[in-house]
């Protein structure tokens, strides 16, 4: 028996196999989960199969967090397949790359709000739609993935520092809307890893050696800890966690020299 054997669970975020969301969506699928994927758009669909396939995962359809008609769909595709949902795993964010260098004072009003809708406030648009699918098993458990940088100024990581900042808000408040209803919402704080996503920060090895230097376990985090977290965090094991930013960085975050 696993810890989530038997749950439903919908993984956003999987780019490939480098993904922070695939070290999670494989650690569901061992501990018993079913799984579901979904791509952002016909390129990274061209990876995200071949993984699902490795995991006996559904590839449940494309998902553009902009694109409401695209959530509206997915979770329609969910309500078919299952009938409800019991785990919801939200692993996306984006910045412009010229907004992950040099100085945050140069953000445009329109590279920002794009940063924020993607990475914060479509947590909000997911939960939403996932509400009454959670609702229909008893209650359920969604899970974040949110950064250092959203409470501590990381040169470099700027834009997307602001917008950790509002979805580690974003969770604190949507814990209390979705308590009364037995869902859980909880960030995990990861420690850097190299990923498609993290390449675009600029001196990110910086920060890799950092923590490989500093943190008090003295080694870099290894993405496999954010899935077995993220599993522990999902289950019923942690029944009693809600509105948390919860950190999975080898201890660095509590130095403060
Ligand atoms: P990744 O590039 O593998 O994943 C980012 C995902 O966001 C991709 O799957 C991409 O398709 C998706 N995405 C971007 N815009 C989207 C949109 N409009 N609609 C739907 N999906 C969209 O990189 P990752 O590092 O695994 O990132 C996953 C999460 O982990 C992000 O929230 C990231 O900020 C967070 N995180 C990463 C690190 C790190 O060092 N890699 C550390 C802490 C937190």
């Amino acid at each position: 028996m696993g810890i989530v054997q038997g749950k439903r669970a919908l993984v956003v975020g999987v780019a490939n196999d480098k993904s922070l969301a695939w070290q999670i969506a494989q650690t569901l699928a061992k501990e018993g989960a079913e799984v579901a994927l979904t791509y952002q758009g016909e390129v990274l669909e061209k990876r995200v199969r071949p993984l699902a396939a490795q995991i006996d995962a559904t590839v449940i359809g494309e998902l553009d967090v902009t694109n409401d008609a695209q959530i509206e769909s997915v979770f329609a595709a969910l309500k078919e397949k299952w009938g409800g949902l019991d785990l919801l795993v939200h692993a996306v964010a984006f910045a412009e790359r010229e907004n992950l260098r040099d100085r945050f004072l140069t953000v445009s009003r329109e590279n920002f709000a794009r940063s924020m809708e993607i990475s914060a406030y479509s947590l909000v648009a997911l939960a939403r739609a996932a509400e009454p699918l959670m609702e229909a098993c008893g209650g359920g458990s969604i899970i974040t993935l949110t950064y250092l940088g959203a409470v501590r100024a990381i040169p470099n990581y700027n834009m997307m520092g602001v917008a950790k900042a509002a979805l580690e808000a974003c969770v604190r408040y949507l814990s209390i809307d979705l308590g009364a209803k037995n869902i859980r919402v909880n960030a995990l704080s990861a420690g850097p890893a190299r990923t498609l996503s993290s390449s675009a920060i600029r001196d990110f090895h910086t920060m890799t050696h950092q923590v490989e230097e500093r943190s008090p376990l003295r080694r870099g985090m290894k993405p496999e800890e954010v899935g077995t977290m993220a599993a522990a965090v999902l289950s019923d094991f942690s029944s009693g966690v809600t509105g948390q930013t919860i950190y999975v960085d080898v201890g660095f975050n509590i130095m403060g020299f």
